[in-house]
């Protein structure tokens, strides 16, 4: 035995891809070498699972026999800074670190051979029979392209065994494609404009932290239009240029054909995409590709940020106020704090861009901890269109009619011109409630503590908590009487109805998420920016980020629906859903206008809002939050206890207020039945920590939890930085 190999490590401490605290220990095979970061293959009791080495050492501490890794994947390891990363981001949120690595392995196909396809093209040979059949496919494949048979049979419209026969008569040869599509390296200056002014200023700054290869936050911050876009593209190109990997994160809903195509004009090659709706096999070229560095450009949805970097050196989250960075499920995560963290551990800089940034973001402005770079709007207009309100407590309405006279005279104004309205609701469906008129019942989901909205396009009553879906019942199910059953409240399909009785000569349109995905939606998007329809009722589908040049006029049927809501942000939301929406009218040649209805006319949201004033509703913003000790001035945790039976989870949740500890700086609210008790069949009670910005709010959970086991159907959620308080 040499001396070397009698100091090689003889045990790996392996992650694996489940809800385990920490890494297990396997033996290293003689003749194995491991580094750490390797993905390899594991016994785990009667199954094999890949997990990834975590760490290397020189003997088993037990003398218990280890089993031995069974294979290594010839691919490059994660990097340690990932590593660190995945444990960082499990002790921040509280989350077995094997939860987060299953994140980083959501691509199966990688971990297998890469498969080879066969494809033909023509040879100089003539076949020796010849039919119009062969004649056809012969013609295709002298274009000169190899194609699979499916795909030239396809072409010359004949079965596969005439291209098989062919191929046997050497008139074909069959070569091997690569099993994946490579990346294109992008070209730098392919697209882009002259930046304006301001923008060159704003890109020049950015590009400098670029140039100092640290970490920095620069928040850019400019309303819709101003051409943000584009700025950061200059900070991506100079990361570019300096060999890096560039991640540049949205949320899923804007990750749209055009904006790709954008990318794509401006740095000459199709940038790797990473959202729900990549297959299999694209995911599978994607992980490859970032793993070995070849996808020098991601666009992606927030899990983007678990792909395997190789050399990440940027990114660049738009739209970082927006609450999809957020996910609940699973393991709850925020993808621009953990970007920021990702920044950190890699010493790289982070861009946060927004027309209305978050809090947060603005307060570590103010402390001086994130830079900031400005865009003014480049055609000089105000910020946000003229909005004027309505008070809805001074205008008469009629039952069942939501569109207030002052409305009604715009739209008619604007539709008149030949111009485009769009009528904005925040609520999908057409009533969010349905009663019983002779008993008073009210149509519940069986599942959730929630009532069902009615879809009457699509006939049905859906539970927007579950997605259970039932027919309209003809009688009432409480009573039984027929005929009594009544829609409450307004969704967008009821609105369109009465938008399609008060303005019958329009061209309407919905657009909400359940009516339209994918291409539909996208056709439905173009349409309404050609002019095809001159009246759009829509959700907020519609104000992120489209481009409608036709319309002029925002009507905002209700714009108390989330300042009523309990969650501390609800203002810092209504504000920015209100300068989104509004920011649709007037982008193209004439200027736009919004109005308004609200029943909370003094508010000062709603007042900032008449004066365009941003910063002044902030300022009034942070001082409440700073007030209550709400973040960013405090810290939030909630722990949400659920299960089956309504006693038992009860039970459990009072025996976990008991033990809480006692601690400077630290309020426990609760237990406290959630907003929406029951939620698949599940009942459920909340606790709300709220601590000083102080206070370690992690070691005083781990502290609270470390004995509490929850057994049978009970489960208990941590959910540290809360954006969802129902
Ligand atoms: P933002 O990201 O701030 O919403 P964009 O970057 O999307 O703004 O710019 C808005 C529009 O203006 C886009 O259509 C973009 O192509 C165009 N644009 C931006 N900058 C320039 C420029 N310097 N010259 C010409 N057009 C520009
Ligand atoms: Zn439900």
């Amino acid at each position: 035995m040499t001396a070397d190999s009698a100091t090689d490590p003889k045990v790996a401490e392996v992650l694996l891809p489940l809800a385990l605290e920490g890494a297990y220990s396997y033996g290293i095979p003689d003749g194995m070498t491991l580094r750490p970061g390797d993905f390899v293959a594991v016994p785990l009791g009667p199954r094999q699972t890949i997990g990834v080495v975590w760490a290397l050492k020189a003997e088993a501490g037990t003398d218990k026999k280890l089993r031995d890794v069974i294979g290594w994947f010839d691919m490059p390891a994660l990097s340690e800074t990932h590593r660190k990363f995945i444990d960082w981001l499990s002790a921040y949120y509280l989350e077995p670190a094997g939860n987060v690595l299953r994140m980083v392995l959501r691509a199966p196909g990688a971990f297998e051979p890469p498969r080879e396809q066969i494809a033909y093209r023509a040879t100089e040979s003539v076949p020796k029979r010849m039919t119009p059949q062969r004649a056809r496919v012969l013609e295709i494949a002298r274009e000169g392209f190899a194609m699979r048979a499916a795909e030239l049979a396809e072409a010359a419209g004949v079965g596969t065994s005439v291209v098989k026969a062919l191929a046997k008569d050497g008139a074909l040869e069959a070569v091997a494609l690569p099993a994946l599509r490579a990346f294109t390296e992008p070209d730098l200056n392919a697209g882009g404009f002259t930046l304006s002014k301001d923008q060159a200023q704003a890109a020049q700054a950015l590009r400098a932290v670029v140039a100092q290869r640290q970490h920095k936050v620069m928040l850019l911050d400019g309303v819709t239009g101003s051409g943000k876009t584009e700025v950061y593209f200059e900070a991506m190109a100079a990361a570019l240029a300096a060999g890096v990997q560039v991640l540049l994160l949205l949320p899923e809903i804007a990750l749209t054909g055009p904006f790709l195509e954008r990318v794509e004009k401006r740095f000459g090659c199709e940038p790797a995409q990473w959202h729900s709706d990549v297959r299999p096999r694209e995911r599978e070229r994607v992980w490859r590709g970032v793993a070995d560095g070849t996808a020098r450009i991601v666009v992606g949805a927030r899990s983007a940020l678990f792909l395997p970097w190789k050399k990440l050196g940027l990114i660049v989250v738009d739209e970082e106020h927006e609450s999809a960075y957020k996910q609940d499920e699973g393991v709850p995560y925020h993808a621009r704090d953990m970007a920021v963290l990702y920044g950190a551990l890699a010493k790289f800089p982070v861009v946060l861009s927004s027309a209305t940034p978050s809090l947060e973001t603005l307060v570590n402005v103010d402390r001086g901890r994130y830079g900031v770079v400005k865009l003014k709007d480049r055609h000089g207009r105000p910020e946000l269109p003229e909005i004027g309100l309505i008070d809805m407590k001074s205008v008469a309405l009629e039952p069942g009619a939501w569109i207030s006279q002052p409305l009604f005279e715009q739209v008619e104004a604007t539709l008149a011109s030949g111009d485009q309205a769009l009528l904005f609701l925040n609520r999908r469906g057409y009533a969010p409630l349905t009663l019983c008129r002779a008993c008073g019942h009210r149509l519940e989901c069986p599942n959730c503590a929630a009532s069902l909205v009615e879809h009457r396009f699509r006939r049905q009553l859906m539970c927007h908590h579950c997605g259970h879906l039932e027919p309209m019942p003809q009688a009432c199910p409480h009573c039984g009487v027929h005929g009594k059953m009544v829609p409450v409240g307004p969704g967008v399909e009821r609105l369109a109805e009465e938008a399609a009785l008060r303005f019958p000569e329009a061209r309407i349109t919905i657009l909400s998420s359940d009516l339209s995905r994918g291409t539909l939606l996208r056709d439905g998007l173009r349409d309404v920016a050609e002019g095809h329809y001159n009246l759009v009722i829509g959700t907020q589908l519609v104000a992120k980020g489209h481009h409608f040049p036709h319309l002029t006029l925002v009507g905002v049927v209700d714009a108390d629906l989330a300042l009523e809501s309990s969650d501390p942000r609800g203002g810092e939301r209504t504000w920015a859903l209100m300068a989104q929406v509004a920011g649709r009218a007037g982008r193209g040649a004439k200027p736009g206008a919004a109005l308004v209805q609200t029943y909370l006319p003094e508010h000062p949201l709603m007042k900032a809002l008449r004066k365009g004033d941003r910063d002044s509703y902030l300022d009034q913003e942070k001082i409440i939050r700073e007030t209550a000790g709400l973040p960013p001035y405090g810290r939030l945790a909630a722990i949400i206890i659920s299960g089956t039976d309504a006693h038992e989870t009860e039970r459990f949740a009072r025996n976990i207020g008991m033990i809480a500890p006692l601690a400077e700086g630290v309020t426990v609210l609760g237990p406290a039945q959630a907003p929406i008790s029951i939620v698949r069949g599940r009942h459920r009670i909340r606790f709300l920590v709220k601590a000083t910005r102080e206070v370690n709010i992690q070691g005083f959970l781990r502290l609270w939890l470390k004995d509490v086991k929850p057994k049978g159907s009970l489960a208990l959620q941590v959910d540290v930085d809360p954006y969802n308080f129902l």
